[in-house]
């Protein structure tokens, strides 16, 4: 695997590989790899000539500088992981490489109501941070197709929204969820997570799976407050569980019955917050 710290350098390679008519599979990640960012790079070395990874923790994108400092770092374990599943380039800047001196980001990218719910409303800033650094990283590695997963649902439709709006040439796929055998989501964060915790923590997905199972047309609030009593009587602080469209992520209280529709959920073990999400049908 190839390794490149530098912008510039990366650029130049891959713009030789370009013009070879090689495709670029690319998967930004933040580090602390495990499985579910593995399936991402499986998917792109199954359908792209060249894939590559990158490693950066974009600290524009944490609206809580504590949990910025807290963010897992596993450099060296995250390279054999690479390594061993075969990614061809591993790009791992440091943050002067990815916000340089002269470097103008637009000052605001125009996210519409995607930024004000969910994720939006609890971590103001953060998707502003999110498309400051997939603009710059698109901007440097330029590649065929972007690799993201389901489990962050709402940053994918914000990554879309920012290719629409750039009229970037570049294409998503959408990879699905990994979870450990109990369902919990798999996460960096779960890294951060005690034994006790861990126990606890796939009652996030227990709770949308009891919404899945028992969802019907109609209000959506009896549901949601079962699923929210679930959790905080295992010790979440439930910072939102929500049912919305899965078109749009419009918060839905009234089901029509044939709208497709994902469960989300974002709360606090402690002080790890995990969030995860369902398609209901
Ligand atoms: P992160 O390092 O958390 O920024 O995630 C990098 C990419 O991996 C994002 O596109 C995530 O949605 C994706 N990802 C994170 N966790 C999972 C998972 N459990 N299954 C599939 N993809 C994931």
């Amino acid at each position: 695997m190839l390794i490149f710290k530098k912008s510039q350098d990366i650029s130049d390679y891959l713009n030789k590989s370009r013009a070879k008519g090689q495709s670029i599979g690319f998967v930004p990640t933040m580090g602390a790899l495990h499985d579910g960012h593995i399936s991402l790079i499986n998917r792109s070395l199954s359908q792209s000539n060249l894939t590559v990874c990158s490693v950066f923790v974009n600290p524009t994108q944490f609206n809580d500088p504590k949990d910025f400092e807290k963010y897992p770092v596993t450099i060296e374990k995250d390279i054999l992981l690479l390594e061993r599943a075969k990614c061809d380039i591993l790009f791992l800047p440091p943050v002067e490489e990815i916000y340089p001196k002269d470097w103008k980001s637009p000052s605001h990218f125009d996210l519409g109501e995607l930024e004000k719910v969910l994720e939006g409303k609890y971590r103001p800033g953060h998707f502003q941070g999110v498309c400051q650094v997939v603009q710059r990283l698109l901007q440097i590695v330029n590649p065929t197709t972007i690799y993201l997963g389901q489990k962050d649902i709402q940053q994918c439709m914000v990554i879309k929204r920012l290719i629409e709006l750039g009229k970037l040439p570049v294409k998503i796929d959408i990879c699905p969820t990994m979870r450990d055998s109990d369902g919990l989501a798999m996460s960096s964060r779960n890294q951060r997570l005690n034994a006790d915790e861990r126990a606890i923590a796939p009652a996030l997905f227990e709770a949308l799976s009891f919404i899945k199972e028992n969802i019907k047309s109609g209000p959506t609030n009896h549901i949601l407050y079962d699923a929210q009593i679930m959790l905080s009587q295992k010790g979440f602080k439930v910072d939102y569980i929500a049912i919305a469209s899965a078109k749009d992520l419009q918060l839905i209280d009234d089901w029509n019955g044939k709208d497709q529709l994902v469960a989300l959920v974002a709360a606090f073990l402690h002080q790890v917050r995990l969030i995860d999400n369902m398609l209901l049908n």
